[in-house]
């Protein structure tokens, strides 16, 4: 039986695809029972997900233009118009 420690490692190892068939059974079996490898496995999930939504760049960071409102552009354009 595997403890809560070699279960952190396998539960990372478990969302690279790294781990056998004979691993995944014996970390669902632990996961099933231990409420703190639950709640690892779930902080692990969230915390790559943001990790991943940090190196993908938003639509909104490719075009900043379209996030704003019509009267803000319209500001900008006159700023710029006074500025010629
Ligand atoms: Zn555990």
């Amino acid at each position: 039986m595997l403890n809560c420690k070699d279960m952190t490692r396998l539960i990372s190892d478990s969302l690279d695809q790294r781990i056998s068939f004979r691993q995944r059974v014996e970390l669902w079996m632990h996961i099933a029972m231990c409420g703190m490898c639950r709640a690892f496995r779930a902080n692990v999930i969230a915390l790559r997900k943001r990790v991943r939504e940090m190196q993908t760049p938003s639509p909104e960071h490719l075009a900043p233009d379209e996030r704003l409102q019509p009267e803000e552009k319209e500001r900008i354009r006159q700023r710029l118009v006074r500025h010629e």
